[in-house]
């Protein structure tokens, strides 16, 4: 290819196999690290940054420093750790003033070790961690620092990319420099636009001040406005308009991506901590288009028509009256945020969030008669047949009594009556139906379907609405999860919701104990688990679910079943595991709540929601593995009931310092949402995110806990765009309008323009 050495011919979405230096092979490599066009390749950003004129001694470490250093290799080796016959590498090194261990529980990529040799220099970058008392690194970054004085004299502040098998730092920062000019140019030839009025040239990393480098508006917005079938322009660099720039001090994305890739002469600690202001500009970028796809979903319901309710109130004051304990303070406060919701002319789509136990059911069923006040039917879903049984009882129990009619509607029911049921929702006959979330996507039909109320959410998707939607239907809708999220990751997980937050239990509730323990315990723990069976009592035993070894984790759970039938031989032990279907999970289920079992070894999460009140302790095998929250979730399973109830942490062999004290937490709070809180700084947002992951995740340079405050103000910069400009038809948004349908389709401005 002869274009392959014109800078100028590159485009951002120009394979990046046509970046100069860049051939088939390593096409392939980059590939694989999903680097396809210059664009990819310019997001790929560095992960650290090495200041060379901070470079420390080994002498001089202290815990949790994020450091670089120059030092020379003394060997590298390898061993296995404990019985878990985990091989562990060393890449052990010393630069006069002491040396240290950088170890590796992985082999980076292939033929990494091979790299080093004794009395080799290296530059070692990375967090130093204590451990038994002694400081290491584990995985640093390692790089071969022969030859590269030159290098080392011109540049202050170094980005560290991931190095990969055919891959070094230094072709990474290559080709960066290659496709930067190149982009560079391309912007600065683009003739300038008709409606810049700014008619500034976006140029290099030195034009000063943040605001300098204007970027120009992208060819969309020339002259004449599309018409709406026409396909969005291809990717221009320059996505976010002129006035948001300002108004959010953002620099232009050339001069932040220059910046990022191509740090300054006196380049300083922000760059370190990657919050200089071109980082800033990057991230705001990452959450903005994810916040204005959330502000664009709301805004669009807030144009639906709900069904018309008012706040008739008579049903609910029975149900107060009828109940034989208080609403707590927290039940009230949502309820009156539902009401509130109800009786908008758009519908409700709100979110519930309460710990285990806090009492959502009630709520659910309790605006369920403002529905049925309003002749509107309500559908309750759930993930699972056995918790549609429960929550069936629980509306007979409390909602029959003032004349509702309650069905419910599952797989396993024979055909006769479901068509039965089917009979009396078309005719309006049923005021509540629960059922599992089949229950919308069957041919149902309903009379007049006012309320959707969706429990234990985070368990499935968010599609159910707009399904509905395809059937013409927009009730309101209710959501609530017991996965207490922390708020600020609530504005990405949940950003489209409103939210009511349940932080109170019921009166009266003895705390669950919890204890951190080991296997030297087990004896003990064992014991005790005898006197709560003795006393009748009921016992959950968990085994961590991890995907790549769930072979292994079937094996270690079906071996502690065979343990425990013999170590209790008078005691009915059950298992269940994520083999089995789910009716037949359903089946151990019902019998263990109808005490035919009397210990549950479990590998899978346990059903949400299930209520054993006679089980009253819960053994976590192997805690460590677990994180915080879904060790909350589980622990939720006991103190149900009358009974004191328990929580036994078992602590597999050789666990670190760090997941002994991460368990520990659990033994200090029941508070759901302060652990979640620690959870995620701990293990960061993956664990929150499960069913709604899709595209809200693939950040690439943002930190969802570094990085809230940035995140508030990319919120409000949406919400605020699509208040002032709904449909994105103002001719400096269109930009905005273009890459919402680029990345979410036309469908995501369904009820725009
Ligand atoms: P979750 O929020 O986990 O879904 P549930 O709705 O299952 O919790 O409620 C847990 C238990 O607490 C149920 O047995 C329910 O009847 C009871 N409960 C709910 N609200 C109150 C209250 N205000 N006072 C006392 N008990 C309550
Ligand atoms: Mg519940």
């Amino acid at each position: 290819m002869s274009e392959k050495s014109a800078p100028g011919a590159l485009k951002l979405d120009t394979p990046v196999q046509f970046v100069k230096g860049v051939g088939p092979k390593l096409g392939d490599v980059l590939k694989k690290k999903g680097v396809e066009t210059v664009q990819d390749l310019l997001e790929w950003y560095p992960r650290a940054y090495e200041d060379r004129r901070a470079a420390r001694t080994i002498s001089s470490l202290k815990p949790d420093e994020l450091v670089s250093l120059r030092a020379k290799v003394i060997r590298v080796s390898s061993f296995n750790m404990g019985a878990s016959k985990r091989k562990i590498y060393d890449v052990t090194i010393s630069d006069g003033t002491g040396k240290i261990h950088c170890k590796f529980f992985r082999v980076p990529y292939k033929g990494f070790f091979e790299r080093f040799k004794p009395n080799q220099d290296v530059r070692v970058i990375g967090k130093v961690q204590a451990y038994r008392g002694q400081l290491e690194f584990n995985h640093p970054d390692i790089q071969d620092e022969t030859g590269d004085e030159a290098q080392a004299s011109a540049d202050e502040m170094i980005p560290v990319y991931p190095e990969s098998e055919g891959l070094t730092n230094r072709s990474i920062r290559k080709l960066m420099e290659v496709a930067l000019d190149a982009v560079a140019l391309q912007e600065s030839a683009s003739p300038p636009p008709a409606t810049n009025r700014y008619g500034a040239t976006a140029s290099s990393a030195s034009a000063g001040p943040r605001m300098a480098g204007g970027g120009r508006l992208p060819t969309a917005v020339r002259g004449k406005t599309r018409a709406a079938s026409e396909p969005p322009p291809p990717a221009k660099l320059e996505k976010l308009p002129e006035w948001l720039r300002t108004k959010y001090e953002l620099p232009s994305r050339l001069e932040a991506l220059e910046h990022v890739h191509r740090p300054p002469e006196g380049a300083g600690a922000d760059y370190i901590e990657q919050t200089s202001p071109y980082h800033r500009r990057i991230i705001f970028e990452e959450f903005f288009w994810l916040e204005l796809y959330l502000a664009s979903k709301k805004s669009g319901l807030q144009r639906e028509k709900a069904p018309a309710f008012e706040p008739r109130l008579t049903l609910l004051e029975r149900l107060r009256k009828s109940l034989p304990f208080q609403l707590t303070g927290a039940q009230e406060r949502s309820l009156n945020e539902i009401v509130k919701d109800l009786a908008k002319p758009h519908p409700m789509h709100r979110l519930v969030q309460g710990d285990v136990g806090s009492g959502k059911t009630l709520v659910a069923l309790a605006a369920s008669l403002v529905a049925k006040e309003n002749a509107f039917q309500t559908a309750i879903m759930v993930p699972t047949e056995i918790l549609a049984e429960q929550h069936y009882q629980n509306a007979i129990r409390y909602l029959e009594p003032l004349g509702l009619t309650i069905g419910l509607l599952t797989g396993s029911m024979k055909s006769s009556e479901r068509n039965q049921t089917y009979e009396m929702l078309r005719t309006g006959v049923i005021d509540v139906i629960v059922g599992t979330h089949a229950l919308i996507q069957e041919a149902v039909e309903f009379k007049n379907l006012g309320l959707v109320v969706i429990d234990e959410q985070h368990r499935f998707g968010v599609h159910q609405r707009s399904e509905l939607k395809k059937k013409g239907l927009s009730p309101h809708f209710l959501v609530m999860t017991a996965t207490p999220i922390p708020r600020t990751l609530a504005m990405t997980v949940y950003g489209d919701l409103d939210v009511s937050v349940i932080d109170e239990l019921p009166p009266g509730r003895s705390p669950i104990v919890t204890r951190v323990t080991y296997e030297s315990k087990r004896e003990q723990v064992m014991g005790f688990l005898k006197d709560q069976l003795v006393k009748g009592r009921q016992a959950y035993v968990v085994y961590p679910l991890v995907e790549e070894s769930e072979k292994i984790d079937l094996r270690d759970a079906v071996s502690a079943f065979n343990e425990l039938e013999v170590l209790f031989p008078d005691y009915k032990v059950a298992l269940l595991h994520g083999k089995m279907k789910p009716d037949e999970k359903d089946e151990v289920m019902r019998k263990f709540r109808a005490k035919d079992f009397d210990i549950l070894v479990s590998t899978t999460v346990i059903e949400v929601g299930v209520d054993v009140p006679n089980a009253n302790i819960m053994i976590i095998e192997h805690a460590e593995r677990f994180g915080l929250s879904q060790l909350h979730q589980l622990r939720g399973r006991v103190g149900r009931g009358e009974h004191k109830s328990y929580c036994v942490l078992m602590l597999g062999k050789a666990v670190s310092d760090e997941s002994r004290e991460r368990a520990q937490i659990m033994e200090q709070t029941s508070d759901g949402f302060k652990i979640a809180e620690a959870d995620l700084a701990i293990r960061g947002p993956g664990e929150f995110l499960g069913a709604r992951q899709s595209g809200l995740t693939g950040f690439k340079m943002a930190n969802l806990v570094r990085d809230v405050k940035i995140l508030q103000e990319s919120r409000e910069a949406a919400f605020e765009v699509l208040e002032k400009d709904p449909d994105l038809t103002a001719i400096e948004n269109r930009p905005l309008r273009d890459e919402l349908v680029r990345a979410h389709g036309p469908a995501s401005l369904a009820s725009v323009g």
